[in-house]
């Protein structure tokens, strides 16, 4: 299946979004194509296998960093993220917390 990336999802905090490593990952044995991943995440993140009747991940960079909505969702359980961990470092390492000041700044005067 081809990948394609939303544009809109190209940067996450001016980290290029292929640089993280963040998406969902399915347990085939476990997804029953129930849908409900497929068409509830925004991001069109999720495609669907019609032969094998299972959800797959079509297009992972478009998954938003640190969101495991999917994860509930999938009543399932086949849905996995990595440690959640990994983005709480990631935002200490690169000090997104600065930058996300500067935004919120920007942010509070365009409002
Ligand atoms: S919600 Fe879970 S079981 Fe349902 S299609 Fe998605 S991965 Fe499969
Ligand atoms: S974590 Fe959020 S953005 Fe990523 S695939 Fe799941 S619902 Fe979509």
């Amino acid at each position: 299946m081809e990948t394609k990336m939303n544009k809109k999802f190209a940067m996450w905090k001016n980290i290029p979004r292929e640089k993280i490593h963040w998406q969902p990952v399915i347990d085939p044995d476990k997804c029953t194509g129930c849908g409900m991943c497929v068409t509830s995440c925004g991001r069109e993140v999720f495609g669907f296998d019609a032969e094998k009747k299972k959800a797959v991940v079509a297009n992972p960079l478009n998954c938003m960093v640190g969101c495991t909505s999917c994860e509930i969702w999938c009543v399932f359980n086949a849905i996995s993220f990595p440690d959640h961990q990994y983005v709480k470092d990631l935002i200490k390492e690169k000090r997104l917390l600065i930058l996300a000041k500067k935004q919120l700044k920007e942010q509070l005067l365009l409002s």
